[in-house]
């Protein structure tokens, strides 16, 4: 038998125990490389784009640049998803290594606990390591003549929890007996390809997104559930009868469903809890780490912070500590 990748060498580029070996000139410098590639690591201002700015260190020592064309400070976190955090740059590289080692998930409590943060501040950053990933997923289509893609839908949240006595217990399908915060995570995965998610009240719901999100001419591969006859308009469909078999004249679900059998393990054996407001922000995440499942640790962490530092300021957490303070 084979290895397993995660088991082999070329798996494991990264640990932590190397991040924390780091000097601070060397986690600088990596993280200068990931923030301006196109300069070699040389800083571009955030301000005007100049690229004549030289060093003005804080008193505290943490590195700060001043342009001499605009003449205004920035750091190399100004402008990117990491901005306004007080975390030394080593910080970064940890969490981010850390969250890329776990193949399910982190939990904010854990992560809080390994770097001695809050569990509010643990939690603001793990989401946006999670809208960093999302970055990568921005305007995908998927699918093309001759290729093959999968969809499928999971309900996620909204758990209620049954009566202690059975004559108090009411059936929890109808929809009266519900929170109205159960929501669908509706995914499309291309076979050797790339994955896709959404998040809808009901499967029912996503088909203009399944169309507006997979190609013309692709051979769409489904379960029995009503919701998706209507695509048979659009696409050629395979279907499959969950209840007779999983896999039946060569139409399966098998790659849809390793997606949400990662996120299912997230759910249970990390955060307990996914739904509500960043329910999507879950799904992206599994969706990305179904994506790169065969890339090193190493390379997962350079492309997650790569891509935060390539998106603005989080749109999620833009105000949150404000806000946070407002309501406390
Ligand atoms: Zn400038």
């Amino acid at each position: 038998m084979s290895q397993h990748f995660l088991l082999s060498r070329p798996a494991k580029t990264l640990s932590l125990a190397s991040v924390f070996r780091m000097s601070d000139t060397e986690a600088e410098a990596m993280f200068r490389k990931v923030r301006w590639p196109e300069t070699d690591g040389a800083p571009v201002c955030s301000h005007c784009g100049g690229l004549n700015a030289y060093e003005c260190r804080r008193p505290n020592g943490l590195l700060r640049f001043r342009c001499r064309a605009c003449r205004e400070d920035f750091t190399i976190t100004s402008g990117t998803l990491f901005a306004f955090h007080k975390l030394p740059l080593r910080g970064y590289l940890a969490a981010t290594a850390i969250f890329c080692n776990e193949v399910k998930g982190k939990s904010a409590l854990a992560i809080s606990r390994d770097l001695g943060l809050s569990y509010k501040a643990a939690f603001v950053l793990l989401h946006k390591l999670r809208e960093a990933m999302a970055e990568e997923m921005k305007g995908r289509k998927l699918g093309g003549e001759g290729t093959v893609a999968e969809i499928d839908g999971g309900y996620f949240g909204g758990y209620v929890k049954p009566a202690n006595h059975v004559e108090n217990r009411r059936d929890r399908r109808l929809a009266c007996n519900q929170t109205g915060k159960r929501k669908a995570v509706v995914i499309i995965r291309e076979r050797n390809g790339r994955s896709l998610p959404a998040v809808f009240r009901t499967e029912g719901q996503a088909l203009s997104f399944i169309r507006a999100r997979i190609a013309k001419g692709t051979i769409i591969n489904a379960d029995e559930g009503s919701s998706w006859d209507a695509l048979h308009a659009t696409y050629e469909m395979k279907r499959v009868n969950h209840e007779e078999a999983y896999s039946l004249n060569g139409a399966c679900t098998n790659w849809a469903e390793e997606f949400f059998s990662r996120m299912r393990r997230a759910e249970q054996g990390h955060h307990h809890h996914i739904a509500g407001p960043y329910l999507l922000r879950y799904a992206q995440e599994a969706s990305w780490r179904e994506d790169h499942r065969r890339v090193s640790n190493g390379d997962q962490a350079h492309m997650v912070s790569g891509l935060a530092m390539k998106r603005g300021p989080s749109v999620d957490f833009c105000g949150y500590w404000q806000r946070q303070s407002l309501i406390h």
